[in-house]
């Protein structure tokens, strides 16, 4: 290919430009901020004013509404925007701009009619049907702050950010459902009414006729009578100034009680406008299909917000990865001409233990390149669904807190050469992080290739990332920015090793780092090494108190074929370990298990295991997924609750 040769000589190297991304930031930013629409333009890019808060294109007003809709609307107006599957109930609907405009307007009439406006929050708690997405957008549209909880979470967690967020409005359906099972959110959420100080004026009600619920006259509302009273209203978008609240969401909880993120409007705009280019390569008309669910940031970022911005289509679906089948995804792929897929590792995880066949089945032509983020992806896992797609897997890493991927291999930027995919690494820092990797203890800067820190961000964090922490500056600055010695920079809490040419590797959370006998090792690490043996399909691995040695890792693994867990089969895999890291990494044991205790997001709650472990109280476990996930451990641990 000798044009692409050419090419590929003239062209920038990345680490050039993610240079310039730094050094001439305002110019940068300021390129990028044409990819929107301002009603007024910025008159300052950046305000580093006050440190460590950072102000994006102050001065310029912009709504993320417009911005996903109204602009593409205009202009092609039938084109699709949402798509919606449901396998649970069997429905499947697809929305063109005109008609998501429609549907948007109506929901900002009736918000309006609620008294919710500029600056109210707006609490919702969903499924994944499509009222949920228009409510977000509607809420955009007015400058009312969305805070969105993931459906299903239990009252008490409901509660909690009841209170936080101190919502006017609440908005709700009767019900989702998983694998057939309906779960009631109604009544959840009057318990967690109930349990909150904060009581919300109004509950407007999505009846999907799932299941029979009580209404609670003079608060209760119904939207489909709303909406009839509603349709055809033209509320126009709100020009809010960049630095306005767009939402607040809750992280993950895997690590402690879950911080409130709050995020702009400009900046949001302008960095998913960016990465939705630049990172993902998508295509005004393309279809861009994200697995997560709209209660985390990928569902923000990566099925609202972003994808619409760019002017595509975006598939929501509610539904697992297996049911009916392990096809269904790239059913869907094949289906809507799916260009560009979003998943986490722990779904590719749930396929693998089905036939890869399976993978084969559907014609998946029309697909770039599947993103996965949320947790490590280990090597095997990215090997088997590389081979079985047939498309570039692409490893990416973020945080709730940064909004858009800060460590990926940006493949689409023009005029700049593409890095190449490494395997067990999710890449370079992208353009506008200022990544440095920290000694943990001294605050030093670590150069040398292969040192293993804490990954962190110098100020200014780039536009898209959190503000603070709603209601609270004094956490945002106290919790992010004041956990490294001696150095005022932005913690991921997440511990890394940078190689020679520059990829890093997420090793795992700085809590989650064992010390045996002086040696520091990652969880990560010991996790990749056992999940490498053929039986194993997916491994935890804690460290635990020790007399000798300080601490000893503790090894949980879910057999590939359940019935092969036998003493025999530990044994090979501690000495596996031995043979690949070394005795100092072996652990202490290899309990199988059936399942692995997760948040509702899919990530290992590796602390709960070891606070069980160590006969302690796991603490905060309302992100729980499935509590007999622990009840299994104690009961090998041979403990009594
Ligand atoms: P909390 O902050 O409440 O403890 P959380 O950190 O799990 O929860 P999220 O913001 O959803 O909440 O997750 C971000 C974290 O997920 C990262 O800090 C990192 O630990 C992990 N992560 C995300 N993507 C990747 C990836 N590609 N590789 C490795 N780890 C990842
Ligand atoms: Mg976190």
């Amino acid at each position: 290919m000798p044009a692409a040769h050419t090419a590929c000589m003239t062209a920038t190297p990345y680490a050039d430009f993610h240079a310039r991304s730094l050094a001439e930031r305002d110019a940068f930013w300021a390129e990028q901020a044409r990819r929107i629409d301002w009603h007024v333009p910025p008159q300052q890019i950046c305000d580093t004013s006050r440190p460590p808060f950072a102000r994006w294109f102050v001065g310029g007003t912009t709504n993320l509404c417009h911005n996903a809709v109204d602009r593409h609307a205009a202009r092609r107006p039938g084109d699709p925007a949402l798509i919606w599957v449901s396998t649970e109930t069997g429905q499947e609907k697809v929305y063109g701009f005109a008609e998501l405009q429609a549907e948007v307007e109506a929901f900002a009439a009736m918000l309006l009619a609620q008294g919710v406006g500029e600056g109210d929050r707006v609490l919702i708690y969903m499924p994944m049907i499509p009222e949920a997405a228009f409510a977000m957008l509607a809420c955009a549209r007015i400058g009312a702050i969305h805070s969105v909880v993931f459906g299903g979470f239990a009252s008490s967690s409901l509660a909690s950010r009841i209170e936080d967020a101190t919502p006017k409005l609440v908005i709700s359906a009767d019900a989702g459902s998983r694998v057939g099972k309906r779960i009631a959110y109604k009544p959840l959420l009057d318990e967690a009414i109930t349990l909150s100080a904060h009581k919300p004026a109004a509950v407007l009600m999505v009846d999907r006729g799932l299941v029979a619920f009580e209404r609670v006259a003079g608060r209760d509302l119904d939207y489909a009578e709303l909406r009839r009273q509603h349709a055809g209203a033209r509320v126009p978008c709100a020009w809010l100034e960049s630095n306005s609240i767009s939402y607040t969401l809750y992280t993950s909880g895997t690590t402690g009680k879950p911080k409130g993120v709050q995020r702009d409007v400009g900046g949001y705009a302008v960095a998913l406008a960016t990465s939705m280019d630049w990172i993902f390569g998508g295509k005004p008309g393309e279809t861009f299909f994200s697995t997560s669910d709209i209660g985390w940031v990928v569902g923000h970022s990566y099925i609202v917000y972003g994808p619409l911005i760019a002017g595509m289509a975006t598939l929501m679906y509610e539904g697992t990865p297996v049911n009916p089948d392990a096809a269904v995804l790239w059913r869907l792929v094949e289906q809507y001409r799916v260009t560009v897929m979003f998943s986490a590792p722990t779904a590719v995880r749930v396929l693998k233990k089905h036939d890869a066949a399976l993978l084969k089945r559907h014609d998946l032509s029309s697909l770039r390149a599947l993103f996965l983020a949320g947790e490590p992806l280990d090597e095997p896992t990215a090997r088997w669904i590389a081979e079985g797609l047939g498309v570039p897997i692409i490893d990416n890493y973020w945080q709730t807190e940064t909004g858009w991927p800060l460590l990926t291999v940006a493949h689409h930027i023009s005029g700049v050469q593409a890095v190449p995919t490494r395997l067990g690494s999710p890449g370079v820092p992208m353009y506008g992080y200022d990544v440095r990797l920290l000694d943990e203890q001294t605050g030093e800067e670590l150069t040398a290739p292969n040192q293993k820190g804490v990954l962190a961000i110098a100020h200014p964090l780039p536009p898209g990332a959190l503000q603070t922490v709603w209601g609270d500056d004094a956490r945002f600055v106290n919790t992010y920015w004041k956990s490294v010695p001696g150095r005022e920079v932005y913690s991921t809490f997440d511990w890394g090793l940078r190689d020679a040419d520059g990829y890093t590797f997420i090793l795992g959370r700085t809590d989650d780092v064992i010390n045996v006998a002086g040696h520091r090792l990652g969880t990560r690490e010991i996790e990749e090494c056992i999940s490498a043996h053929a039986a194993v399909a997916e491994v935890a691995v804690v460290g635990v108190a020790d007399a000798l040695k300080g601490q000893v890792a503790l090894a949980f693994a879910v057999l590939r074929d359940p019935g092969l867990a036998s003493p025999a089969l530990e044994a090979e895999v501690l000495k596996h370990v031995d043979a690949r890291l070394g005795a100092v990494a072996r652990p202490s044991r290899v309990l199988f298990v059936s399942v692995l205790p997760k948040t509702r997001s899919g990530k290992l709650l590796r602390r709960a295991l070891q606070a069980v472990a160590e006969g302690r109280d796991p603490g905060d476990l309302t992100t729980l997924d499935d509590p007999g996930a622990l009840a299994q451990v104690r009961a090998l641990l041979g403990m009594s609750n």
